[in-house]
């Protein structure tokens, strides 16, 4: 009878971008990555690079895949995903951030479990060769959530992380980003054609969901700038309730429409209704319809980029208002994706 009434609801409810839903109802586990969104022109990108981006992601993918099929966490999965995506110099996270206007290189991260919905994150930290790792930290061996610049530091010492020079984090590209927009006087949309912040979303065969978020932030960010991806609610969110989701994009515009939470809370209220006890899973389609309600919430002020997201339903969508976005998904049913541009690049 449910089922009845979910399709005779989802019917008249409108929906968009179905292309992209998956909808694996026998799914035990289901990944979804990103490594950032924006206008990307397939023209504009050799063969080379784009091999160089869809090995790269899907070498993210399988980390993910290979902690999922072996029955560990989905907080595992995105963890494994994450830190490879940050050591990978062709994303903006960990190794290969970009600029402040100021020369230095200031990271962000954010981590949530949504079995308890405990969160860490860090902003401003410049020595963590993974900031995921400390956003985790934060979360696992602290008594708060949300960690700054030199105390970040100074607490990810006390926990032993791995550190690296600045050298480490530094790329060519980047630099010459910053050059440009200081020498054009461009924001960083110009500058940057994409925005190349990193993130994972899984649900594990337990039905327990996580998100990860990492970043460099914008080129040329100025005044202590803090964007989306290390604050719980707008870049990251994950509730077993609702959903996990990763976010990328202009991050102002993110904070100020809540997006990861708007998201989970308007799944949660369509699985849950006003009972909390009973259960009524949402379709791939309807979960696309949600989540691509919320990024035209982001148009409609004038930001892009995308989001990521899992369902306890086992469903792996996207959903961005860009050209394209790096992006993969996979699932124990076997579907395996990586793509870049909007349509008709799935493999
Ligand atoms: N959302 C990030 C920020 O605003 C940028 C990105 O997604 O690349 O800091």
């Amino acid at each position: 009878m449910k089922t009845i009434i979910l399709a005779a609801l989802t019917a008249l409810l409108p929906f968009s971008s179905p292309a992209v839903a998956q909808d694996d109802e026998t799914a035990t586990w289901s990944i979804a990555i990103h490594g950032g969104a924006g206008t990307l022109d397939p023209d504009a990108m050799t063969p080379e690079r784009r091999a160089a981006y869809e090995a790269a992601l899907q070498r993210a993918l399988d980390a993910g895949k290979a902690v999922l099929a072996s029955g560990g966490s989905a907080m595992d999965a995105v963890k494994a995903a994450v830190v490879l995506l940050e050591d990978i110099p062709l994303f903006n996270a960990g190794r290969g951030s970009v600029y402040t206007w100021d020369e230095t290189i200031e990271m962000d991260a954010s981590i949530m479990d949504g079995r308890d919905r405990s969160a860490g994150a860090v902003t401003g930290v410049t020595t963590i060769k993974n900031p995921i790792l400390l956003a985790d930290k934060v979360r696992t061996d602290s008594p708060h959530v949300f960690l700054m610049g030199q105390g970040a530091e100074q607490f990810a010492s006390e926990q032993g992380l791995e550190t690296a020079p600045p050298d480490y984090f530094a790329t060519e590209g980047r630099r010459e980003s910053l050059n440009r927009l200081k020498a054009e006087q461009m924001s960083a949309i110009e500058v940057d054609y994409k925005f190349g912040t990193v993130g994972a979303v899984a649900m594990d065969q337990n039905g327990d969901i996580a998100a990860a978020t990492s970043t460099g932030g914008m080129t040329g960010k100025r005044w202590g700038r803090i964007g989306d991806s290390p604050v719980i609610g707008a870049g990251t969110y994950a509730d077993n309730r609702s959903c996990a989701v990763s976010a990328t994009g202009w991050g102002e515009y993110f904070i100020r429409v809540g997006v990861a939470h708007e998201i989970c809370t308007r799944i949660r209220l369509e699985r849950h209704g006003a009972d909390d006890a009973s259960v009524r899973p949402v379709s791939a389609d309807r979960a696309q319809a949600i989540a691509d309600a919320v990024m035209a919430e982001v148009k409609e002020l004038g930001g892009d980029g995308g989001v990521i997201l899992v369902t306890p339903d086992g469903q792996a969508l996207y959903s961005f208002n860009t050209t394209g976005m790096y992006r993969g998904r996979a699932t124990s049913g076997g579907v395996n994706e990586v793509a870049i541009f909007a349509e008709g690049d799935v493999q």
